[in-house]
């Protein structure tokens, strides 16, 4: 009898104990649906944004793609819709899945740290993101320096910015004023240079900076592929370039008949700049930016043009040379 009383208390022991602990977990379904609840919004509205490094990084030593599923399943988002976002960060990245309200900023960030479910509840609408203020302490959040990913893209996203500018965010990680070059750059490049049959796009990135993002999205022109030569020059160097604020160079080569074009281009962030208060932060004055963004001839301006043939062409793109010079646009000293 006694051990019939042990074996039932034992039984009746795991029961609860299986039992609350099922009730009691917390899944990030749960954290979901407690999200939309907290911002008052059911699945399917179209006000909804749900921003995520999911389909990059690596959590509890798998892929997030379960977890992205269920939040497309609770939320209705999807990238057809267009309310579906990703950013690409590093596999060893902590998971980071943010459900924001259109309407006001509203925003709920659910992140995956030390195989817990952690939460942030803050608004960083365009009002809150303009003050200095806000970014001096987005390290008392969980969410930490993506803040800065999340709100420029979600701002841009509910200002209605164009979808292959949200494209490039996903690819650079976030939206600043540097992307936002590259991206006017492109849309120049496409505009004022259109290719003919058999002619493709080289774009020589140089100086370096974050607008390279950019051509890979928009222009499709890639390291990998040839489509972007990238090299970094010094500020010397970079000061001994005789057109005003150069930004890099395009080639429209045609490999079969061996002979292109190339111009030298320059970007002014002055007007950029002038867009937005004297120290506006920067996810601020992208969004400034935004109405301008089918305007690229107020920032970009062809400053040389050249013919190429393939002895040019080469010098330009190969290692060891700065393409600047062989063009004939350094200072000689
Ligand atoms: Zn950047």
């Amino acid at each position: 009898m006694q051990r019939l009383a042990r074996l039932l208390f034992t039984l009746v022991l795991l029961l609860t104990v299986g039992f609350s602990g099922h009730v009691f977990a917390d899944t990030f379904e749960k954290n979901v649906s407690q999200a939309m609840q907290n911002l008052n919004l059911s699945k399917g509205d179209a006000g909804l944004l749900v921003l995520t490094n999911a389909p990059y990084i690596k959590a509890d030593g798998a892929n997030a793609l379960p977890w992205l599923n269920q939040a497309q399943e609770k939320t209705g988002c999807t990238v057809g819709k267009g309310n579906l976002l990703f950013f690409q960060r590093a596999q060893s990245h902590p998971f980071r899945l943010m459900l924001f309200r259109k309407t006001d900023g509203q925003a709920v960030i659910i992140s995956r740290v030390n195989n817990n479910w952690v939460t942030d509840t803050v608004n960083i609408g365009p009002d809150t993101i303009s003050k200095a203020a806000f970014w001096e302490k987005t390290d008392t959040y969980h969410a930490g320096r993506d803040m800065f990913t999340l709100a420029s893209m979600a701002n841009v996203w509910a200002k209605g910015g164009p979808y292959d500018f949200l494209k490039s965010a996903e690819l650079h990680n976030h939206i600043c004023p540097g992307l936002t070059s590259g991206y006017l750059m492109a849309h120049y490049i496409l505009d004022h240079f259109p290719l003919k049959d058999g002619e493709r796009y080289t774009v020589v990135a140089c100086p370096v900076w974050c607008k390279e993002d950019a051509f890979q999205v928009v222009m499709d022109c890639t390291p990998g592929k040839k489509g972007l030569v990238v090299k970094p020059i010094s500020d010397d160097q970079k000061k001994q370039i005789t057109v005003p604020n150069p930004a890099g160079m395009v080639l429209v080569w045609d490999a079969e008949q061996k002979r292109g074009r190339g111009a030298a281009l320059s970007f002014s962030f002055d007007p950029l700049r002038a867009l937005s208060p004297k120290d506006t932060p920067k996810a601020a004055m992208v969004l400034a930016a935004l109405d301008h963004l089918d305007q690229p001839d107020r920032f970009v301006s062809t400053s040389a043009e050249f013919n190429l043939d393939e002895k040019r062409y080469n010098a330009i793109t190969r290692a060891g040379s700065n393409p600047w010079a062989v063009v004939g646009l350094m200072e000689t000293q």
